[in-house]
């Protein structure tokens, strides 16, 4: 079953597993979000304490029998790189996919140079990881997705990938971030006229949240960046000085909410989140464990990657 739901893109239907009713696609994009970079300039050449970071959320992710799936961007794969922490993600049996080379948007005019950027992370995948890529995250996230876009669907499709993950519709503000808690139902996968299967950001980015939604201190937020982004954090960092005090909470709520609205209504959820935010933000690691503990005290949630969901997806 299928339907139309715009001129240039048709929504296709999701089969979730038998018996189950809810499931969540936990994933990460990896980067070092330019958002806190001191130059603005976003890289995948991830310093030590995110690594330790992304380990750790295997870690939690396992306790429970789950799996993550994690977006790399390939300027960190170049042969300068350390990619043992990679490694060791696939080696643990966690999904990896890319993100582009340095995180252009996949609906860039400058098509020669998307190309470039899918086929270059494509080898690096190769060389460093002996690992295809065949689900692809775009960075940044747009309102229509690649709509309107067919070359360059056709080169993300040329470059070996029939699932996309880059619509992302949330521009919410702290007066109106509770509207989005139904944004899964509004936000499922659909395929593009190429074929090319889109299966957007279904629910707020923890950057979203914390650094836009619950930023009440800007100047101290911008400073911040200045001085310590890509810097590990101190010892005694609990949260980010820019954020509301029940922010952690908050999102943790918030989550929680958008999991019970996917239950509800018998829904794939795709999550987007970044380990350099949650390190900022969720030092502790809470949120995690509170969301897998969700799906585990229910026999029908479960928590899985974008590389299960493409499985589920009736060919358009
Ligand atoms: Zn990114």
């Amino acid at each position: 079953m299928t339907s139309t739901i715009g001129s240039d893109h048709t929504l296709v239907t999701v089969n979730l597993p038998d018996g189950v009713r809810c499931a969540i696609a936990m994933t990460y994009d990896t980067d070092m979000a330019g958002g806190y970079a001191p130059d603005g300039v976003c890289h995948g050449r991830t310093m030590p304490a995110i690594k330790e970071y992304i380990l750790r959320l295997c870690d939690t992710a396992e306790d429970f029998g789950d799996r993550l799936h994690f977006f790399q961007i390939g300027n960190g794969l170049e042969a300068t790189e350390d990619v043992s922490y990679l490694q060791e993600v696939l080696d643990r049996g966690h999904d990896l996919d890319q993100h582009t080379y340095s995180h252009v948007g996949l609906n860039t005019e400058d098509l020669a140079l998307l190309d470039r950027e899918l086929s270059r992370t494509n080898e690096l995948f190769a060389e460093r990881l002996g690992h295809e890529s065949i689900v692809l995250r775009g960075p940044g996230g747009y309102e229509n997705g690649l709509r309107g876009k067919p070359a360059n669907q056709r080169i993300v499709l040329d470059n070996g990938f029939r699932w996309v993950s880059c619509e992302f519709n949330f521009r919410a503000t702290a007066d109106d971030y509770e509207q989005t808690i139904s944004g899964p139902a509004e936000n499922q996968p659909y395929a593009y006229d190429t074929g090319l299967v889109e299966l957007p950001i279904m629910s707020l980015t923890v950057r979203t949240f914390f650094d836009t939604v619950m930023n009440v201190d800007r100047p101290a937020y911008e400073a911040w960046c200045a001085e310590s982004g890509h810097r590990p954090l101190p010892d005694d960092w609990s949260k980010a000085p820019w954020t509301a005090d029940e922010a952690l909470d908050a999102w943790i709520d918030y989550n929680l909410r958008v999991a019970d609205f996917c239950y509800e209504n018998g829904l794939l959820w795709v999550v987007c989140w970044h380990p350099y935010s949650h390190y900022v933000h969720d030092p502790g690691n809470e949120a995690l464990p509170a969301l897998l503990q969700w799906a585990a005290d229910r026999d029908d949630a479960i928590i899985c990657t974008l590389r299960d969901a493409v499985e589920w997806i009736e060919e358009p």
